[in-house]
């Protein structure tokens, strides 16, 4: 462990000089001298000497004890014959450890780090081919979600998944948990009767008698990406490459709202090349997922937040559907280069988008994404604020915010305006060909867009001061939207008159509703509040996005009508995205606290760790 963090120490004052000179110089740096040895301060393995190849799980699911028990099987690849393998490990019970004849394999632990785990040291010699760890996971262990049936759509059969990004992996599977390694993956998991379990592979689609299925990931993904759901699941087709698993009673309003996921996976692939992971399915989970999405190969895990019944929150499926480039394909080596997984995700999303719906539409998402990154920039600590991050010592979930995502956009979005589109495109369609199945770090990044796109113009375009620097520099690209400022114009009309009289909704979509909502002004009192509320039932839309905006206003103009409302969502949805806000909002008053506390109480359990993590923080 301490070798790792010399290395660490090293590779870090290596790569900061490193930069530097890149930023002297506007010549291009050949890309052999890019720093490949970056180690990622995120694990506790010693994945660059003993490297995972393959990984076989063999694992039951006992939903009465909560636990998963079995073991797993690693093929490693151990090129300097070191003698000992190095795994992360968090919240886990090791029972045994054998090579691939079964002789037992001698395991200690390394210091136990709080953020990181426990390292799980395992005596090998220069013949051990394959270890298998025996072993079960906790009730602390963090990646897990155990839902009560009562929890569930159906309210039938219990429900559970896991979640991996970025360092929970460690908590359900021994294994070198860093996004820098690929593996390929296989396993055996058995279930109870009646429910079918899917994972991050080529999944079954319908249940067997045997209640063990099998399941195989050919193409080498990063540990992060492991996954597995097991609940009372169907699937159905939309067409020969995608479908949806969903619980039987939310199967046809999923299939609904999802129907043009086969369209996106075509205008996906007419802008950036084949998509390589065969099929496309969704699984909608229970309403306690953390996230809007989980972009898991093969396999995307989705909120239920988003059936809104219009399909007006699909850009979160072509968000998904564009990782299986951006992230699944050419992924951040360490959680510093985050923004290389989510700036082109988001770019790549609303080309999507803007390809199935047009530019007028895509441009509002651009708008409101661009209204929420200055929002961010007013209250985040500058160290956060660029694009490469430097989190040793932080837990990467407490970082993650809209910088990676939307100043990584707007950097994409600046580089386009100056080279034009059909440059950009081709780039991107290089960039993820010359990468696929590869790790890359920011340095590589720019090392190849310097070489292949905007050659000399680096200093030009400020590219160091984006990614290097807080804040958004000058040459950001400015939104114009239309639609918006039709909006703005509604919400002067409604001041001043306070009548929704001359308020004409009628052909707005849930971005110009949340536009409008959003940009209330604070002075807006709760008589207001009421004749909007009796006008256009805000406080019990079935529209979360809708929901989540305009409670956060109700706190900020003490609108109490709206507060049962507010607590049935908040207990029932589990979405971080929504929660921390409307929380924080909730916590600047005493009142408002108390009132907030109290509903915690209710609906902690029904989150998921990476929630209650942040929300418990918001409340203490
Ligand atoms: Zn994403």
């Amino acid at each position: 462990m301490k070798i790792l963090i010399n290395s660490l120490f090293f590779g870090l004052l290596f790569f900061c000089s490193f930069s530097q000179q890149e930023n002297n110089s506007s010549n291009q740096i050949p890309e052999k001298q890019m720093p490949s040895s970056i180690i990622d301060s995120h694990t506790l393995s010693n994945y660059k000497d003993i490297s995972i190849e393959h990984s076989h799980l063999n694992l039951s699911v006992d939903f009465e004890s909560k636990l998963l028990y079995g073991s797993v099987t690693h093929t490693i690849n151990n090129p300097t014959k070191d003698s000992v393998f190095i795994l992360d490990t968090k919240y886990l019970s090791i029972e045994s450890v054998s090579d691939q004849d079964g002789n037992k394999l001698d395991f200690s632990y390394g210091e136990k780090d709080d953020l990181l785990g426990d390292p799980l040291m395992v005596s090998i010699n220069a013949k051990t081919k394959k270890v298998t760890i025996k072993y079960s996971t906790t009730t602390q262990s963090e990646a897990l979600d155990w839902l009560n049936a009562e929890q569930t759509a159906g309210k039938e059969f219990p429900f559970m998944y896991t979640q991996g990004q970025s360092i929970f992996t460690r908590s359900w599977i021994p294994i070198q948990d860093t996004p820098g390694l690929r593996i390929t993956y296989s396993a055996d998991i058995t279930v109870p009767n009646g429910m079918l379990p899917v994972m991050s592979a080529a999944n079954p689609q319908i249940k067997n008698n045997s209640n063990t299925y099998s399941f195989e990931m050919n193409q080498p993904i990063p540990p992060y990406l492991i996954a597995l759901a097991v609940g009372n699941l169907e699937f159905k087709k939309i067409d020969n490459r995608t479908g949806v698993y969903a619980e039987p009673n939310m199967l046809e309003s999923s299939v609904a709202e999802f129907t043009d996921m086969g369209k996106m996976v075509d205008a996906a692939e007419e802008l950036y090349g084949k998509y390589d992971w065969e099929r496309f399915d969704v699984i909608v989970l229970p309403p306690s997922f953390p996230f809007g999405g989980m972009e898991n190969p093969r396999l995307t895990f989705a909120t239920p937040t988003i059936i809104a019944g219009d399909r007006s929150l699909v850009s979160l499926i072509a968000h998904e559907l564009a990782h299986s480039w951006s992230g699944n394909l050419v992924t951040n080596a360490t959680w510093n280069d985050f923004w290389l997984n989510e700036g082109f995700t988001v770019y790549f999303e609303r080309r999507i988008m803007e390809a199935l719906y047009g530019k007028d539409y895509t441009e509002m998402l651009a708008l409101l994404g661009y209204q929420d990154l200055q929002e961010e920039l007013v209250t985040l600590d500058p160290k956060m604020q660029t694009l490469k991050l430097k989190m040793k010592g932080m837990h990467p979930d407490d970082a993650m915010s809209d910088i990676a995502y939307e100043k990584g956009y707007f950097l994409l979005r600046m580089i386009e305006n100056n080279v034009g589109r059909e440059a950009m495109d081709s780039f991107l369609k290089k960039y993820f060909n010359d990468h696929k199945f590869q790790t890359i770090v920011t340095e590589e990044f720019l090392a190849y867009l310097e070489a292949n796109l905007i050659k000399g113009k680096r200093e030009l375009l400020k590219i160091d001061e984006w990614v290097y620097q807080p804040g958004l520099p000058d040459n950001c690209p400015v939104i114009e939207c239309k639609r918006f400022i039709n909006v703005e114009s509604a919400i002067d009309d409604f001041m001043l008159t306070n009548t929704i009289a001359k308020l004409n909704t009628t052909e707005w979509s849930t971005h110009e509703w949340i536009h409008f909502v959003k940009n209330l002004p604070d002075s807006v009192n709760s008589n207001q509040m009421m004749l909007l509320d009796n006008a256009f039932n805000l406080s019990s839309s079935g529209n979360s996005e809708i929901l989540a905006v305009w409670f956060e206003r109700s706190i900020v103009s003490n609108y109490r009508t709206a507060f049962p409302f507010m607590k049935e969502f908040l207990v029932r949805v589990g979405r971080r995205k929504f929660l921390q806000p409307i929380y924080e909002s909730l916590a600047k008053t005493e009142e408002h606290k108390a009132w907030a506390k109290d509903v915690y109480k209710e609906a902690r359990s029904n989150y998921h760790y990476v929630s209650f993590n942040t929300i418990d923080k918001i409340l203490e």
